[in-house]
């Protein structure tokens, strides 16, 4: 989004025409943002075979998944729904990862049934394969016992973590491998959502090289994500050049060390789509108490729960008066219960009607959001090329009673 001559712009539509158009609340992604993020984070690599797995669950419209695939994204794909939405916009079967956690055997088998590629992240599936599936290559998922940095709640690479396939357990898959003579094709891990501090999660690639040693048909080393984008002005990134370059430094050092050339894969989400994403909601009622001004919105955490959720900070901007003196305000929404957008931020002056945006709404905003207090989710709304297409319809009350078949007991 830019400012200019005092009014917001998504590339060259105005933002407050978009809200008029689609109304609101809503949620407004720009396809060349998922473009310029998709592209430096190839370009930082060099190394023979990347691929970029988007891990879809950030963001699971089928119009970003395709955008996504004309990239050159191949897709990560966490459950059976999103094994078959990637199918739908055109990902072929060995693009996708299936990287699920703690699903059935069913789920899996389906996804067998799907041609995709299957990631296993624990020792008794593993087996399953092994007695039922020996002719099928898999990957596997380790957990490094690392942490990469980040939010309790968002970090999966630490030693009580329910992900993976422990490091210390590299014998056992050894031994399962053999005895069912399976061929293991790609080891992966994913250490959590904050790369914070480069250098433990390279400690961790060494981790995973080491065990990717004892793997002879192996393909492929997926290293997860992590990629960190900015939310607030002061907050660390990724530092993805230097990233980069380390890690293909090493990669080809390992290729040659084994003598083959594997791919290299990650799995970014946020990465990818977090900035692309802004949530529109209008200001129902400007609300002053003894020691605060509060803004109210005409949305909830059923909209956009990560500041709730996982405290997670999302910078506002007031679309309607862009130029106004800033004021300090909380936006808080409409949920009967606490449900704060954000405490005690400066903003530009707010009146009733003003249209509020939340910014990094692309990744984990509409994927979470729910029906909770009986209301309706709010349209999508894709930029690409200059042109606005509605790529989600706004739920209506129909929608949320049409499962509900209501017996009408006397
Ligand atoms: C969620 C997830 C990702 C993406 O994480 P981001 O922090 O959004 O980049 C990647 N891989 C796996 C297995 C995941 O579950």
């Amino acid at each position: 989004m830019e400012l200019r001559n005092g009014k917001y712009y998504v590339q060259d539509l105005l933002v407050e025409g978009l809200g008029t158009k689609y109304d609101l609340p809503l949620f407004v992604y720009d396809a060349d943002i998922i473009t310029r993020q998709y592209n430096m984070l190839k370009d930082a690599f060099s190394v023979k075979n990347l691929t970029l797995n988007y891990a879809c669950k950030a963001l699971t419209n089928i119009s970003i998944l395709r955008h996504l695939r004309n990239l050159g994204a191949g897709l990560d794909a966490v459950s059976i729904g999103e094994v078959k939405i990637a199918l739908q916009a055109g990902f072929l079967p060995r693009q996708i990862v299936f990287t699920p956690s703690s699903v059935s055997i069913k789920e899996y088998q389906e996804a067998v049934d799907l041609g995709v590629r299957i990631n296993i992240d624990n020792l008794e599936t593993l087996s399953y394969f092994g007695e039922h599936m020996p002719d099928l290559p898999v990957c596997v998922r380790i957990n490094p016992h690392i942490m990469a940095g980040g939010n309790k709640k968002i970090s999966v690479g630490h030693i009580d973590s329910k992900f993976g396939i422990s490091i210390h357990q590299i014998d056992k898959i050894t031994e399962i491998r053999t005895r069912y003579k399976m061929q293991i094709e790609g080891v992966h891990m994913h250490t959590g959502s904050d790369i914070l501090n480069v250098q433990v999660f390279l400690q961790a690639t060494d981790i995973l090289f080491h065990a990717a040693a004892e793997f002879p048909d192996l393909s492929y080393i997926d290293f997860g994500s992590g990629f960190k984008v900015k939310y607030k002005p002061d907050d660390v990134e990724t530092d993805i050049a230097i990233f980069g370059q380390e890690m293909s430094n090493k990669f080809n050092t390992f290729c040659s060390e084994i003598g083959r050339e594997l791919e290299l894969m990650f799995e970014p989400g946020k990465f990818l789509v977090s900035e692309s994403g802004y949530f529109l909601a209008k200001t129902n009622v400007i609300k002053r108490t003894p020691s605060n001004v509060f803004v109210g919105l005409d949305s909830g955490f059923n909209h956009l729960i990560r500041p709730m959720f996982y405290d997670s900070y999302h910078g506002v901007l007031n679309i309607s008066n862009p130029g106004g003196p800033e004021k300090i305000y909380s936006l808080v929404g409409y949920i009967c219960e606490t449900d704060t957008f954000a405490w005690n931020r400066p903003v530009p002056e707010v009146s009733v009607g003003d249209i509020i945006a939340f910014k990094n709404a692309g990744a984990y905003c509409y994927m979470m959001s729910s029906n909770y207090n009986t209301r309706c989710r709010p349209p999508e709304v894709l930029i690409h090329n200059g042109q606005d297409y509605l790529i989600r319809e706004r739920e209506q009350h129909e929608d949320l009673i049409r499962l509900q078949p209501d017996p009408q007991f006397t």
